[in-house]
């Protein structure tokens, strides 16, 4: 009976089978930057920096925004390529993702310049 990894939250896979729209999804594989991703989520709302999934590992649908979904054409609920797990309640998530779009921010608007 997998629980959700993030922190603090409730959601059971078996308990909140198909009742109140939850789903429950498991951890990339072949994408492993998107799995860092996620890893790197989890390990900050639980304040372990050398957590790591195991293959029974799964994130809650309430823990991902509306547009990180698509249904497939059997209407199972997947989420998205490249999308991650966001919503958190931890400031030290939203700092953490702040900073990291800071600094890809200002890498876009100040690329090295090549001339010579
Ligand atoms: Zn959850």
């Amino acid at each position: 009976m997998p629980n959700c990894v993030v922190k603090g939250c409730k959601n059971q896979s078996l308990k909140n089978k198909n009742q109140d729209g939850i789903t429950f999804h498991t951890f990339p594989i072949r994408n492993k930057d998107i799995r860092e991703k996620w890893i790197e989520v989890i390990r900050v709302s639980r304040n372990e920096p050398s957590w790591n999934p195991t293959v029974r590992s799964v994130v809650c649908s309430t823990r991902f925004e509306d547009d990180d979904f698509y249904n497939t054409n059997k209407g199972l609920r997947r989420v998205v390529r490249n999308e991650y797990p966001k919503v958190i309640s931890n400031v030290s998530i939203i700092l953490y993702l702040v900073i990291n779009l800071k600094i890809s921010f200002i890498i876009d608007i100040f690329p090295c310049s090549t001339d010579k």
